[in-house]
């Protein structure tokens, strides 16, 4: 399925300004091609924000849209945070209609700057330690509210010489419950007119739902695939995941066997290290043997604890113990570094934060 990024952007924008649909936009701003084009290049190549900065078009026009409401961003900053080392900043966004999502930006050492954004506002996963998960689900975003998080954030980067070399759907939501616009987000992140991201730049985390696995595996796209596993059998599984009773690990691995045989891509495998819930050595040689013989490479993810958790983090020298199993097994294991702990940079942590009341009755 072909689509089109400059039309997927301009659907939203014309959209949220209340405009009708692009036909009738154009029209009613007697817009050509080439000038719509122009409007798609600022936002999404030049990085303008406000729409009267765009200085390739006409004043009159900037000044039309300015007083329409016609925006280059769906998104209100609500917060904006920097880590005490510099290296990461976490933006909480207001939607349309009030809603909030976050996005986090990571900065490496060597230049590489790693963009985590969310795809929903709340999730309907109700993972057991997750706080998005916690707080439910509230709505879908779309195409462009997931983009123009990319972009808010490739312009703070561009400000200090810097950009985007990489974008990871780990954010707040899950993205193959959001299929159609978070495909739509790649396209826009991708274009080769526009923001530029390659698809092997950008990665998508799921639950697993299997169905999408196979859906997105007849996209072709070198777009990098990561499932939550966090468990290496169902009864642990479907504790702290409640997605697993729908599709419990054969299913999910059938799904992943299918997705490699069909791309000859590797799958990515996301295990969140949970004190003295999935950390033993037992669990270690388990998940050794649901991984070994494929193309499949294990993340073990420190445990970002707040203070309401029910879960602690691992610690640090068992977290090695845990990846020295894999390791002798043969399968290719890395520890995520962790970062940001300090503004509270994981998953749905900031909104958590900022409303404890929403928290509090979920
Ligand atoms: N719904 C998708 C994407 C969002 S979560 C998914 O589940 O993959 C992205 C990753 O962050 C998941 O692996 C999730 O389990 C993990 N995560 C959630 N809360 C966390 C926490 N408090 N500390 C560490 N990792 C967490």
């Amino acid at each position: 399925m072909s689509r089109d990024p400059q039309a997927i952007w301009l659907r939203d924008v014309v959209a949220r300004a209340g405009a009708g649909d692009a036909a009738e936009f154009a029209r009613k701003y007697e817009l050509k091609p080439y000038r719509i084009a122009q409007i798609y290049r600022a936002a999404a190549k030049e990085l303008i924000g406000d729409v009267r900065e765009v200085t390739t078009l006409p004043k009159e026009l900037r000044a039309a849209f300015a007083a329409d409401g016609v925006t280059l961003s769906s998104l209100g900053l609500e917060v904006f945070q920097e880590s005490s080392d510099g290296q990461t900043t976490k933006a909480l966004f207001r939607l349309q209609g009030g809603k909030e999502v976050e996005a986090v930006l990571m900065e490496h050492r060597g230049g590489r700057t790693t963009l985590c954004i969310s795809s929903q506002a709340g999730c309907a996963f109700a993972c057991a330690f997750c706080s998005t998960g916690q707080a439910g689900f509230s709505r879908n975003l779309t195409a462009g509210e997931i983009f123009d998080q990319a972009l808010f954030l490739a312009r703070w980067l561009a400000s200090r010489g810097k950009r985007v070399t990489n974008v990871v759907f780990m954010g707040m939501g899950e993205p193959f419950h959001n299929y159609a616009a978070v495909m739509d987000a790649v396209a826009l992140l991708n274009d080769p007119h526009g923001f530029g991201l390659g698809h092997r730049h950008i990665t998508i985390s799921t639950v697993g739902i299997v169905d999408k696995i196979d859906a997105f595996a007849d996209e072709h796209l070198q777009v990098n695939l990561a499932i939550s596993l966090h468990a290496p059998t169902d009864e642990l599984r479907s504790k702290l995941m409640p997605i697993n009773r729908r599709f419990p690990l054969a299913e999910l691995m059938a799904a992943c066997e299918r997705y490699v045989a069909k791309t000859n891509r590797k799958i990515f495998f996301e295990y969140v290290m949970l004190d003295g819930v999935n950390d033993d050595a037992a669990c270690a040689r388990s998940l050794a043997k649901l991984m070994r013989g494929h193309l499949y490479h294990v993340n073990l993810i420190p445990y970002n604890s707040t203070p309401d958790a029910a879960f602690a983090a691992t610690p640090e020298a068992k977290i090695w113990k845990f990846a020295a199993i894999l390791d002798e097994a043969g399968v290719p294991v890395t520890v995520r570094q962790n970062m940001g702990r300090d503004i509270a940079a994981a998953c749905g942590q900031l909104r958590a934060e900022t409303q404890p009341k929403a928290h509090a009755l979920s």
